[in-house]
Parts: C-alpha cells; sequence; structure tokens
C-alpha cells in the first residue's frame, strides 16, 4: 500500500511520562505505517525542557504559528515534588500555559462518544464543546479581608491623570472585598477563536454571561461578541448553516441539560472551569475528553485533556501491565491530520483522519477497551479489558482494512 502524502509539516510536541510511551505506540502502529509523515519534532518532555532551560516550549509555540498546526503529548507541570524527582534547575512553568500565552489561545474541550457509554444526562445525544476564556476575571482578582468599619473605594487613574473613583461600600462591621479585570483585546481575541472553530467544526455557537447584573463588566463581553459577530462573521455561520445565539448564563445551564448537544458552549472564565467540569463528568471518562487550542488568527494544537497518568507510569517502569486509555491521544493526532488536511487541501489525509476516529470507535463498540471504560459501559453491554498495546493493535487491524 502506498503511505498518505503529507505536505507542510505537523508541529510536534513529545511529552512525559505513560502518555509519552502510548505517543510512541501510536506512532507505531497507527501512523507510520499509514502515512508518510511529516513532523517538526520538539521534545517538551520534562528533561528536555530543562535542558533547554524550556526554551524548547518557546521554539515549539512559534513553529506552532509558523505551521498552523500542532500535536501535543501530556506533560509534567512541574511542582516542587517534580523538581526534585527530576533533579530540576527551576519549577518550570506548564507548558500549556506558555503556548496558550504566546498563541493568545482559547481551549475547547469535547468528549468522544461511544454507543456503550451514555452520558448521566440521557437526552445529550451529540458532544456538547465546552470553550473556557482562560483570562482575567476571579483569576487575577485583587481581595481583602476587611477587619472591620471602613469605607471601600474604586479608583482608575488614567494615564493622563484623570480618575474615576466610586464608593464600593461603607463597612459597618468586617467582611470581604474583591476588584476584578479583564481587557478588550483578550475578550475579542477569544470571541475570533470561538467563531473561527464554531466554523471549522460546523457547530452552532452558544455564550452567556449575567450581564443584566453587571451592566458594564459581562455587557461588555457581550458587546464584543456581538460586534464582531455582526462584523466579521454573520455571513460566513449563514453560509455554513450554523448560528451564533447568546443569552443569560442561568438561562444557558437550563437549556443545555434539556438539550441534545452538538454545539459550542463558551464560557468566561469561572463559568467555563466549574462547567467544563460538570460537563466532562456527565459525559463520562477524562480520558475519553479532546482538547484544541485555536488562536484568534487561526493556528490549531491538538491534545488530550488529561494528563501524564503517572500512576500508570510507575506501574510500568516496574514491569507490570498497564491498560492505559489511548484514545483521546490517537484523536490529538487525528485532529491535527484533519485540519493538515483541510489547510493544504490533501482529501487523503483528511480521510485517513476520518477513518482512524471510526477505527477507534469500532473497537469500542466490539467490547475491546481499556479498563477505565470496562466500568462505565451500560448494563448488558460486553466489554473486555485488554492492555494499551493491544488495544491499539486491535484499532490498528480495524484502520488497516478501512484503508485498503
Ligand atoms: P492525569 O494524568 O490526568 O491522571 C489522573 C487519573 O485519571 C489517573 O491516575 C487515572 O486514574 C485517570 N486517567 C487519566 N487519563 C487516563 C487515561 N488516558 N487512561 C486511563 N486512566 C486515565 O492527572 P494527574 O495524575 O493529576 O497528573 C499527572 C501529571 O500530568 C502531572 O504532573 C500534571 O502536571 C500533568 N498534567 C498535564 C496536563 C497536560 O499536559 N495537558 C494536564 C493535566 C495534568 P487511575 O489512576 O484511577 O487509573
Ligand atoms: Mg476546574
Amino acid at each position: 500500500m502506498e503511505k498518505i502524502k503529507m505536505t507542510t509539516p505537523i508541529v510536534e510536541m513529545d511529552g512525559d511520562e505513560m502518555t509519552r510511551i502510548l505517543w510512541k505506540m501510536i506512532k507505531d502502529e497507527l501512523i507510520l505505517p499509514f502515512v508518510d509523515l511529516k513532523t517538526e519534532y520538539y521534545d517538551l518532555g520534562l528533561v528536555e525542557r530543562d535542558k533547554t532551560s524550556d526554551q524548547v516550549t518557546i521554539d515549539s509555540a512559534n513553529a506552532t504559528k509558523k505551521y498552523g498546526v500542532a500535536v501535543k503529548c501530556a506533560t509534567i507541570t512541574p511542582n516542587a515534588q517534580r523538581v526534585e524527582e527530576y533533579k530540576l534547575h527551576q519549577m518550570w512553568k506548564s507548558p500549556n500555559g506558555t503556548i496558550r500565552a504566546m498563541l493568545d489561545g482559547t481551549v475547547f474541550r469535547a468528549p468522544i462518544m461511544i454507543d456503550a457509554i451514555k452520558p448521566v444526562v440521557k437526552n445529550w445525544t451529540m458532544p456538547i464543546t465546552i470553550a473556557r476564556h482562560a483570562y482575567g476575571d476571579v483569576y487575577k482578582n485583587t481581595e481583602f479581608r476587611i477587619p472591620g468599619k471602613g469605607k471601600a473605594e474604586l479608583l482608575f487613574t488614567g494615564e493622563d491623570g484623570t480618575e474615576m473613583r466610586e464608593t464600593v461600600y461603607e463597612y459597618e462591621c468586617p467582611g470581604v472585598l474583591q476588584a476584578q479585570y479583564n481587557k478588550d483585546n483578550s475578550i475579542t481575541s477569544f470571541a475570533h477563536s470561538c467563531f473561527k472553530y464554531a466554523l471549522s467544526t460546523k457547530q452552532d455557537l452558544w455564550f452567556a454571561t449575567k450581564d443584566t447584573i453587571s451592566k458594564k463588566y459581562d455587557h461588555t463581553f457581550k458587546d464584543i461578541f456581538q460586534e464582531l459577530f455582526d462584523k466579521e462573521y454573520k455571513e460566513e455561520f449563514e453560509k455554513a448553516g450554523i448560528t451564533y445565539f447568546y443569552t443569560l448564563i442561568d438561562d444557558a445551564v437550563a437549556r443545555v441539560i434539556r438539550s441534545k448537544g452538538g454545539y459550542i458552549w463558551a464560557c468566561k472564565n469561572y463559568d467555563g472551569d466549574v462547567m467544563s467540569d460538570m460537563v466532562s463528568t456527565a459525559f463520562g471518562s477524562l480520558a475519553m475528553m479532546t482538547s484544541v487550542l485555536v488562536s484568534p488568527d487561526g493556528n490549531y494544537e491538538y491534545e488530550a485533556a488529561h494528563g501524564t497518568v503517572t500512576r500508570h507510569y510507575y506501574k510500568y517502569l516496574n514491569g507490570e501491565e498497564t491498560s492505559t486509555n489511548p484514545i483521546a491521544t490517537i484523536f490529538a493526532w487525528s485532529g491535527a491530520f484533519r485540519k493538515r488536511g483541510e489547510k493544504d487541501g490533501l482529501n487523503d489525509l483528511i480521510s485517513y483522519a476520518d477513518k482512524l476516529e471510526e477505527a477507534c470507535i469500532d473497537t469500542l463498540n466490539a467490547g475491546i477497551m481499556t479498563k477505565d471504560l470496562v466500568g462505565l459501559v451500560e448494563p448488558g453491554f460486553k466489554a473486555t479489558a485488554v492492555n494499551s498495546k493491544e488495544f491499539i493493535l486491535a484499532i490498528k487491524e480495524r484502520l488497516a482494512a478501512k484503508l485498503s
């Protein structure tokens, strides 16, 4: 069989621990036999990040800006214990944080659904994709514990010295006080990423805030989205047959629960934090969540939502058999191949991505799965737990049949 051709490289970001082991298996068994793979390789494993003083992470983000499509393996975000374990020179920052900041991107998370595992919400028949604005608000707040009587004021001093000042509250007893901020350019980038991703996946976009109560802060989010939509995206949305829908956050929550799914739900930072945990739990498993970082100028970095699965890695190092789920990492690769294919006009590459995903779903629907999923299947569905290698080989068999 002739291998599928690529023209532009995908930026490949290798990672750590169990997911690094899976990464190699996926490449060896599911990609290299079928695709004439072109990648620009960056090793974001913790050892290499430490060796390069994290320059490798910066280089990989710049490469993503250059080529437009990246695929990333899960990586360790070091804490004090990791500094000791890896004898690090420094407690390096989260690679995801660094890449997200450099691309000014938004993260979209979506579950992979299979027949055998039904979401807790029974009417969700299609995935719900959550987009979280990962900048500012309560995550960058300034807050005081107020000791007792006194006056709290909000003060802004402009560059030219003009002041805006307002009394927040005159305390008659102890209490709490908090200030939050956000920036128009960050909200605008968030909106661009959301509109672009909706067009890219042909799904409706929902956005919600509490603009009736927060008449300046939240209302600004609403206005920026609406103005940008009217000015730059309305026609494209109409052509694609999708809609942009704004509502109040409490109304959105009620509609989400009653919906069938199949749309993107854009959330402010806090809402996205809370709602993404709720939605992903209700859909089933962290090991089945995909994640893609989309920049406002249309660059894409695909990955799994889970971490490096440390507990399994230590078993693996002990020579024990592991049954770690590679599905979200495989879908990161298929997502990157599909996007590369779309950008370069390579239909065979797009079709390979589709078949790779179908082969995964077929394998799961045949009851062959990793341990984490076996406990989640519907009563009556016959499932067998296999190890990671056996699972990947079962996918390979189905993929090869589809491609021949
Ligand atoms: P984790 O790697 O996501 O794993 C947490 C637990 O979830 C695992 O112990 C396992 O449960 C289950 N799990 C997650 N993915 C699985 C999979 N593919 N197959 C089977 N089970 C899976 O989170 P963590 O243990 O909190 O973090 C480990 C490391 O990952 C940390 O160093 C953290 O910094 C890093 N991390 C990286 C990213 C990223 O790069 N995007 C994201 C999150 C965390 P059982 O042990 O019960 O089987
Ligand atoms: Mg959370």
